[in-house]
């Protein structure tokens, strides 16, 4: 065990259910969603999970308490743990993380890469998702790198990057130049995230898929074949329904 702070800050854990995005998009998954969050951006779409306004959902969980929640929800058997939120990478998860893959999980992290801990080498996968202008958010790539040596070259880094217009675009072409290394996601923004109060309100789907669209025909004019460009299965299956 190596955190003192044996509690995590959770906002909910649910699944198994498909990852919809990324490297690991369709691969069964339980998610642990982690309340709190340092950055706010514009177009979140896990305001629950980061607005202040939810802290009365979420809870402090000791370690043991989430991780028989994960072995309750997976029947016993291992399965890929997502962790993601809000900023994960805030909550001590070292002793989880060696529990869950002493008994054969496998943990990924999703992050914006603005936060170091020490628990990334232990990991299976890191994705790093650094998040473009339309975020409003401003990128520190110092702490963005140290995040990957954090990792010691241990698990498999990726990185993440949502496009909603030339801006992000040219954004993630850039932030793909600088780490050549790592495998590229690319991933059309949902301009209709959940609202405070209104969560069910539908998703434009078809706005969603005419960027994919934009997207696809962009990386492929630039030739730009490293790149994968992948949409978020779960908006188009379930909107931006909670819990799945
Ligand atoms: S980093 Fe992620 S969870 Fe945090 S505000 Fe941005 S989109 Fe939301």
């Amino acid at each position: 065990m190596t955190d003192t702070c044996p509690a995590i800050r959770v906002s909910e854990i649910f699944g198994p259910t498909i990852q919809g995005e990324g490297v690991l998009i369709g691969l069964p998954t339980v998610f642990i969603r982690t309340g709190g969050c340092d950055y706010r951006c514009s177009w979140c779409d896990s305001l629950h999970a980061v607005d202040s306004q939810f802290r009365h959902e979420w809870e402090m969980m000791p370690i043991d308490a989430v991780w028989q929640s994960v072995v309750g929800l997976s029947g016993g058997r291992p399965v890929m743990v997502s962790l993601s939120g809000g900023n994960p990478a805030i909550q001590p998860f070292g002793a989880l993380i060696e529990r869950g893959r002493g008994e054969g999980y496998r943990f990924a992290l999703e992050t914006q890469g603005s936060v170091v801990s020490d628990w990334f080498a232990d990991l299976d996968v890191l994705v790093l998702s650094p998040k473009p202008p339309s975020s409003e958010m401003r990128t520190d790539w110092a702490a963005f790198e140290a995040c990957i040596e954090a990792a010691q070259q241990k698990p498999q880094i990726v990185l993440k990057l949502v496009v909603f217009d030339e801006s992000d675009y040219a954004y993630a072409k850039d932030a793909a130049a600088l780490f050549p290394r790592l495998p590229v996601y690319l991933q059309p923004g949902n301009h209709t995230p959940p609202r405070l109060g209104n969560e069910d309100a539908p998703v434009d789907l078809d706005g969603i898929i005419k960027r994919m669209e934009w997207l696809v025909e962009k990386v492929t004019h630039d030739r730009w074949f490293e790149a994968r460009v992948l949409p978020q299965l779960h908006v188009i299956l379930w909107g931006n329904r909670r819990g799945v």
